[in-house]
């Protein structure tokens, strides 16, 4: 069936998903809802299964902004796109961490990675699939592009999951909490505390926090993607949404400042490995990580996680 091609009213922005499972399936729902992007571009090795969801998302298209949506198993699909987003590849099963899908994921990303930066040299692309960190390091690598352009979604998602914990703690909106994991996307993160604050009152000033329950909101939250996994057997909608408010920043320049997974440059003294800490997004993708304060018990989790992951580069 074709639709009807109307004239975007806003500049195009195409975005490729790749891998339509769990994941990218969301993420192309969260786009389209938003009117994120005007064109969306939907690959996976299988393409019975891209199919299905382009004509699953078409029938929202009545409701939905303007998108044109198209379906491939073929990467050089990804040639225009201002964004590519990596699902692919193997998740989780319940009591594995995401490190041990280190190889099989590796390999997926030497075949794919290079024929989309051929493709799409000018794209920014977007490491979702698991352990993020390491396979941000290796898309670097395999791709030959500048860091600005490859980064990790890293912990977005966990300090995402931080602020809900804390937010049902202290009945505040999970928007309005500055606190954030930052480190490996895995068992090494931590979370900076020594700054968490409320618009400028500090979270140790609440009557409803202490010690006892930041550890409590920290536990939730490392374990979380183990308790869904167990629970629900994927995570998806949490991730999507996050993919949806960084493609947004790309889009509209925003300037925007998330903990992302990018190659580190002497931050703390830490070089030449992937992992997260604030980075400013915008057009041209992370455009500067900024140097947080971090006390001397949050650089040493800095220094484990670097320690982890070094294992894996
Ligand atoms: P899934 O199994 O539902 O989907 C994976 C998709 O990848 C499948 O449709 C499969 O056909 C496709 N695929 C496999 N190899 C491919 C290739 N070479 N080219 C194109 N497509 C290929 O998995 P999911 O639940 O969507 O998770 C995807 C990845 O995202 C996993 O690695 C998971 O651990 C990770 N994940 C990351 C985060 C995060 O915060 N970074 C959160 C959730 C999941």
């Amino acid at each position: 069936m074709k639709f009807l091609k109307k004239q975007p009213s806003k500049p195009t922005f195409k975005a490729s998903i790749i891998g339509t499972g769990s994941v990218g399936a969301t993420t192309a729902y969260a786009f389209l809802l938003s009117g994120a992007v005007t064109a969306l571009n939907l690959v996976d090795l299988n393409k019975e299964k891209a199919h299905g969801l382009k004509l699953d998302l078409e029938h929202a298209l009545p409701f939905t902004p303007h998108t044109t949506i198209d379906y491939n198993d073929n990467f050089k699909s990804v040639k225009g796109s201002d964004i590519i987003i990596v699902t692919a590849g193997a998740r989780q099963k319940e009591g594995q961490t995401r490190l041990d899908l280190v190889n099989t994921n590796k390999r997926i990303f030497d075949d794919i990675i290079p024929k989309m930066a051929k493709a799409a040299p000018k794209a920014i692309f977007i490491i979702v699939s698991n352990p993020v960190d390491v396979l941000t390091l290796h898309a670097l690598k395999v791709s030959k592009l500048p860091k600005n352009q490859v980064f990790g979604s890293g912990t977005i998602l966990d300090s995402a999951r931080l602020q809900s914990h804390i937010s049902q703690r202290i009945n505040v909106h999970p928007s309005s909490i500055d606190a954030y994991v930052l480190g490996e996307h895995g068992d090494s993160s931590f979370p900076v505390y020594s700054s968490a604050n409320v618009l400028g009152k500090p979270l140790s000033q609440f009557e409803e926090f202490n010690a006892e329950i930041a550890k409590e909101c920290f536990k939730e939250t490392k374990n979380a993607a183990y308790r869904i996994i167990h629970d629900q057997g994927f995570t998806c909608y949490s991730i999507a949404t996050a993919l949806r408010e960084i493609a947004e920043a790309i889009y509209e320049d925003k300037k925007v400042v998330f903990p992302l997974s990018t190659m580190l440059d002497n931050y703390y003294g830490h070089s030449n490995i992937c992992l997260s800490v604030p980075c400013i997004l915008g057009r041209n993708g992370i455009e500067k990580t900024l140097k947080v304060p971090l006390n001397k018990g949050e650089q040493l989790s800095l220094r484990k996680s670097v320690q982890t992951l070094k294992k894996f580069a």
